[in-house]
């Protein structure tokens, strides 16, 4: 027969439960009591051994079901859980209903013969007919009043990720608007019903497109709750991205993002080489001592408390100050922040003032006695598993949110020292990945540099980082775990190197290079407002690449003429759904309005290949470079495509735009956007939007058929810009992110070379001008050939426009020509590096 333990705080509960559910039935059902822990002073609390032990004495075949009472006693089962022998781990169950109910359905039913599975679908039912009363009493006194008159509405949510972070984080907001208790219930997944004022009972009830929820109120403020409701469902939370109705969409598998590492500085990490190689992120030198910083919740020390209120205070006053922390650094950011991320960092503070979460650890501090940092460490531990654990992958990315304010109160909690681990003495701090938080924290400390194991150079992290001024190197593996903390270590951020024990001779040549580096650096600062000229008047244009909002300022400061690549796909990255046609709108309207005049080129959302994102459903390819991506796919998605093309013509009213199309490969292709363009163009124009019809149209050169086919593409555009870091990977057949082929991914070989040559040459021929924005623009050994082949516009990272310009006004445009001549039928990339450098060493010396 199905077996029962009932785990409770109280011994005398669990006995008292077992004896009723023994007197409900006629047969004897095996109930195991397990309460209370062996101390005779605070006999108050849960064992594992002992929950281990009574789910031996009643285990059969046919099962044990688990019930507990407070949130540590689950934790308690499932550790007894964890340590039973797998084939019994899988007869034992935990069930999640409230004890008295759950126990007393689950005995009836196994009374009458139920299997394991319907005994536990009773107990919950049974549980969450009282659930809303139960919970109340727990969180609201006021609201512990008989709701059998409570009124009830089911609505639909339409927007296809549901209630995810943002809107959930809406719903808590306007439910907390009222008095009252309101409960939500997802009906389609048959959830329990939740506190609908509490972010992460809604996050868990997992109300994805199309489902069904009942809201239930009071009598007195249903209509108004419900009207609220109604509006918010209406308006799709504020979100585009409506499901179609009654044609949920299969989630596909989103390729997994790298997976937490293992402890750094532990001696489980993989063995240390003397240098890491990574990937550069910020250039410049910095020399000390490694710091790892710790992205996981630290263990805590538990400590017994006596003054409980003084506890409840002091834990009340760490989550203020947390919430003022978030508050300042949003103000700190100002209008670098995206409202994306001030959405993220309000959902944070939402976090903060949650009920069920602040609730239970204040009620859990009076029930065990607890200081408040252990059980906050739990609570916000346990919560980032069981996000971790969930099968959707927008909720199972809200972890890192959950550790990021568990962290954050922790330190007011224990210390910096402890929970947050920066450190007071200047060091290079080393991450597993950093996020886009941990900069913000970064700002105004003393660090030297970071390093992190994985990350990408286009992360939203990265960008951040690569404003700091000081160096940064990602993707340096998991080698970086086994670098001891105060380990003195030295970061070269240029090349990309983490060298472990550097040597006098190291450190000697390391200085003479970081003088050399800042001496250039001050050089170009001083020049990155003159011309791109060169000494014989032959003027290029030099201009920025830019990925994210909160690098506006550094491109506006850079000296750059205009915005030559506009990368947009990261307005659809790190975030939970598109962002619609108004928000869009407003972020171009922002850089336009930050470039003062200077022109900006957005490309179209280039979404694929080394850009994933794991909301849209996209399939997974055995060949993401190959495939899916780019025009190719807005072509497909034409709804999420034309709301770009809108937004991109409305912000043109505002200053001048141009649009370019990422990934072109034929002539239908660019054909097809333009007609989609032209539609967009037709129906705003009808709607009376204004915006510029002279807007510039042009194309991305990167794909190998394009460059063949340049003469044939170039009369029907403006202007060409060709994107060296795709171009270069598929001319090679070398992964552009593949360190193992990186010598073959080189835009410097001849190959690249002599395509880039015919490009340049096809759109002069056509009467368009043709600019360069892969990271070969900004390489310094490149200029001289790219301005000898006659190439119009140099778009680059923001921070490399001064040494562009001082190395341009260094040239003669005859001495490129020739030179450029001369490197297209060279053998190799090393013998045009080579010639270059020498050629560049005559100028220095002349
Ligand atoms: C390129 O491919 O060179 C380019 C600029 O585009 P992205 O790096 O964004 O693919
Ligand atoms: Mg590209």
């Amino acid at each position: 027969m199905i077996g029962i333990v009932v785990v409770s705080h109280s011994a005398r509960l669990a006995e008292g439960v077992k004896e009723l559910a023994d007197g409900m039935t006629q047969v004897e059902i095996p109930i195991a009591a397990a309460g209370g822990v062996d101390d005779p002073e605070n006999p108050l609390g849960t064992d594992g051994i002992r929950v281990l032990e009574a789910i031996h004495e009643v285990m059969s075949d046919e099962g044990v079901l688990i019930f507990a009472d407070l949130g540590s006693a689950k934790l308690s089962a499932d550790m007894a859980i964890d340590l039973l022998e797998p084939e019994e781990q899988e007869k034992v169950k935990f069930c999640d209903a409230p004890l008295v109910e759950g126990v007393l359905a689950a005995a009836v039913q196994i009374a009458s013969g139920g299997k394991l599975a319907d005994v536990m679908r009773e107990a919950q039912e049974a549980g969450a007919v009282t659930a809303p009363e139960a919970e109340m009493a727990d969180t609201d006194a006021a609201a512990a009043k008989d709701d059998s008159d409570a009124k009830a509405e089911e609505f639909v949510i339409r927007n296809r990720h549901g209630l995810h972070a943002r809107p959930a984080s809406l719903l808590v907001q306007t439910m907390n608007g009222f008095d009252g208790d309101i409960r939500l219930e997802n009906l389609t997944k048959g959830k329990k019903p939740v506190n609908a004022k509490s972010i992460n009972g809604i996050m868990l009830s997992a109300v994805t497109g199309n489902d069904r929820v009942r809201l239930t109120a009071s009598p007195q403020e249903a209509d108004a709750v419900f009207a609220a409701m109604r509006r918010l469902v209406e308006d799709n939370f504020g979100e585009d991205d409506e499901m179609p109705a009654e044609a949920p969409a299969p989630s596909k598998p989103a390729p997994s993002k790298a997976q937490a590492a293992s402890s750094p500085g532990t001696s489980e990490a993989p063995e240390a080489t003397d240098t890491l190689t990574g990937i550069t992120i910020a250039p410049g030198f910095a020399l000390g001592p490694l710091h790892h910083v710790r992205q996981e919740m630290p263990k805590i020390e538990v400590a017994a408390i006596d003054d409980l209120d003084a506890e409840i205070a002091r834990f009340d006053k760490a989550l203020q100050d947390a919430e003022a922390e978030i508050e300042a650094a949003m103000q700190a950011m100002g209008e670098g922040l995206s409202d994306y991320d001030r959405q993220i960092f309000s959902a944070h503070i939402t976090y903060l003032h949650d009920p069920e979460i602040t609730g239970g650890v204040r009620e859990r501090i009076r029930s065990e006695k607890l200081g408040a940092a252990s059980i906050w460490q739990e609570t916000m531990s346990d919560l980032a598993d069981t996000y971790s654990g969930l099968e959707d992958k927008l909720l199972q990315g809200r972890a890192a949110d959950i550790v990021d304010v568990g962290q954050r109160v922790l330190r007011f909690l224990i210390g910096d020292e402890a929970a947050s681990a920066l450190p007071d003495e200047p060091a290079i701090l080393a991450f597993h990945e950093l996020r886009p938080s941990d900069v913000l924290r970064l700002a105004d400390t003393s660090v030297l540099g970071i390093c992190s194991a994985v990350g990408g150079e286009t992360s939203h992290a990265g960008i951040l980082a690569s404003n700091l001024s000081i160096p940064v190197v990602f993707s340096l593996g998991e080698g970086l775990n086994a670098v001891k903390d105060g380990q003195k270590v030295l970061l070269d951020g240029g090349k990309a190197r983490l060298d472990l024990g550097p040597d006098p001779d190291d450190i000697a040549r390391m200085e003479r290079d970081r003088a050399a580096f800042e001496a250039l650096r001050a050089e170009a600062e001083a020049a990155k407002d003159l011309a791109a000229e060169t000494k014989d008047g032959h003027l290029v244009r030099a201009a920025a690449n830019m990925a994210a909002l909160e690098e506006l300022t550094a491109v506006a400061d850079s000296g750059a003429e205009e915005i030559g690549l506009m990368r947009t796909e990261f307005l659809f990255m790190d975030r939970d759904a598109a962002p619609d046609e108004d928000e869009q709108t407003e972020i171009y309207k922002r850089i336009i309005a930050g470039l003062k005049g200077k022109p900006l080129t957005v490309r179209t959302m280039d979404i694929g290949g080394d850009k994933p994102v794991a909301y849209m459903d996209r399939p997974a390819e055995e060949n993401p470079n190959l495939g899916w991506r780019g025009l190719r796919y807005s072509l497909d998605e034409t709804a999420l495509f034309d709301t770009q093309l809108a937004a991109i013509l409305r912000a043109s009213a505002e200053g001048p735009v141009r649009i370019m199309f990422p990934m072109v490969s034929t002539l239908e292709e660019l054909r097809a956007a333009k007609d989609r363009l032209e539609a967009v163009r037709d129906r705003l124009g009808k709607a009376g939007q204004p915006f510029d019809d002279k807007l510039e149209i042009g194309i991305m050169i990167e794909v190998p058929a394009a460059a063949e086919m340049a003469d044939r593409l170039a009369p029907e555009v403006d202007f060409f810009s060709i994107g060296t870091n795709d171009l270069t990977q598929y001319m090679m057949a070398a992964d552009r992110a593949n360190p193992k082929v990186q010598k073959l991914s080189d835009p410097l070989q001849p190959a690249v070379l002599r395509m880039v040559a015919r490009t340049i040459a096809a759109a002069h021929e056509a009467g368009i001008w043709i600019g360069m924005c892969g990271a070969m623009a900004g390489n310094r050994l490149a200029a001289p050939i790219l301005l000898g082949l006659g190439l119009d516009e140099f778009s680059m990272k923001p921070v490399d426009i001064g040494t562009f310009k001082l190395t341009v006004r260094r040239l003669a445009k005859p001495a490129c020509e020739d030179l450029a001549a001369e490197v297209l039928k060279l053998d190799g990339a090393e013998a045009v590096r080579k010639r270059v450098a020498a050629f560049l060493d005559d100028i220095e010396t002349d």
